[in-house]
């Protein structure tokens, strides 16, 4: 008789409960991990209040910390060892399609978040859950935090591409639309990467939080106007790039007064509702301006934000709002989807 496990299975919208089920075993080319800890990302609130569309049941989570428990006969032991602190990620690529391939595995043509990992009871991501069989290729060492902060290291892998495919460069004048987790996090690695970063939020708590991660300048565009600000700050000069890290399609209209010729403007979020923006096909070729789309993140992308987590560049602290046991874990959404937290993380 094999061994058991819980995992938390979506049931239904605004429905999640434990499920026991065999505990999966390591062979071949995989390795057992034991989930520490989980956090709980907008996309998995996003399923629970019925946004995101998924067919139950489902087993959420990608924001995940784990350690090595049994190594598959196959899998390099010069590597790998039971005992090592690992986060799960980049499970969903095919490694197959051409995206994958040329090294941009983070749009993967295949990207599913429904797929069926093995050793799982049902479709999903698997992080929420006591234990997950992974593939070495989706497993990054991390170190010297605990594992509440290491299931933060995943947000950090998705900022970290989206600054780099901005190509941010010493010396810029840099804009972060929103000051949830993912815009504090552009705030942090922007300006490590030598950019003077202003920040625009409603939430003047946040605003504060900003400032104190590494934020020039602060606008609150409910008492002030925002492309007036960036004018003054910037000495008329405007934005070189612009990370709206908000889900609202009309900001992005706000992002088109703010950015300076030759400059980007990055859409990091997702957007809801889906709406169209219109927009002038002719100042964009006039000004050179660069419309990039980010999501997601890739190897390359984990193994440098587990260092930079690790070593202390970038401490994610800050962002656990709050931590709950697995039997609470209807608990922990309740309380992720009341939008005013960063990370809920759950121990396994
Ligand atoms: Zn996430
Ligand atoms: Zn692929």
């Amino acid at each position: 008789m094999s061994e058991k496990m819980k995992t938390a299975v979506f049931t239904d919208i605004g429905q999640i409960e434990l499920e026991e089920c065999n505990r999966p075993e390591a062979k071949g080319n995989k390795a057992l991990v034991k989930i520490d800890a989980c956090a709980i990302c907008t996309w998995e609130q996003r399923v629970y209040t019925g946004v995101n569309k998924v067919e139950f049941p489902f087993i959420g989570g990608h924001e995940i910390a784990a350690h090595i428990v049994a190594l598959g006969e196959n899998v390099n032991k010069e590597e790998w060892a039971v005992g090592d602190k690992v986060v799960v990620g980049a499970t969903l690529q095919c490694r197959n399609c051409f995206f994958c391939k040329s090294g941009n595995s983070q749009s993967c043509d295949h990207f599913n978040h429904s797929a069926h990992l093995e050793g799982m009871p049902h479709k999903g991501m698997g992080g929420l859950s006591e234990y997950m069989l992974v593939s070495p290729d989706c497993m990054f060492k991390y170190d010297k935090v605990t594992p509440q902060e290491a299931a933060i290291i995943e947000p950090v892998s998705c900022v970290v591409h989206s600054v780099e495919a901005a190509q941010v460069q010493m010396g810029d004048m840099v804009l972060v639309i929103g000051c949830g987790i993912m815009g504090l996090l552009h705030v942090e690695i922007a300006s490590r990467q030598g950019a003077s970063v202003i920040v625009s939020d409603v939430n003047e708590e946040r605003l504060k939080i900003a400032k104190s991660m590494g934020a020039k300048y602060t606008v609150n565009p409910k008492k002030e106007n925002l492309a007036e600000r960036v004018m003054e700050i910037t000495k008329g000069i405007k934005a070189q790039v612009i990370f709206d890290t908000t889900p609202i399609a009309s900001v992005v209209e706000d992002a088109f007064q703010c950015v300076s010729n030759t400059g980007k403007i990055v859409l990091y979020s997702s957007i809801h509702p889906a709406k169209k923006v219109p927009f002038d096909p002719g100042w964009m070729h006039s000004k050179s301006i660069q419309m990039i789309g980010t999501a997601n993140s890739n190897d390359r992308d984990f193994v440098r934000a587990a260092r930079m987590v690790s070593e202390g560049v970038i401490d994610t602290k800050p962002f656990i709002s709050e931590v709950y046991e697995k039997e609470d874990i209807k608990a922990a959404f309740e309380s992720a989807v009341q939008g005013d937290k960063f990370r809920v993380v759950v121990n396994f």
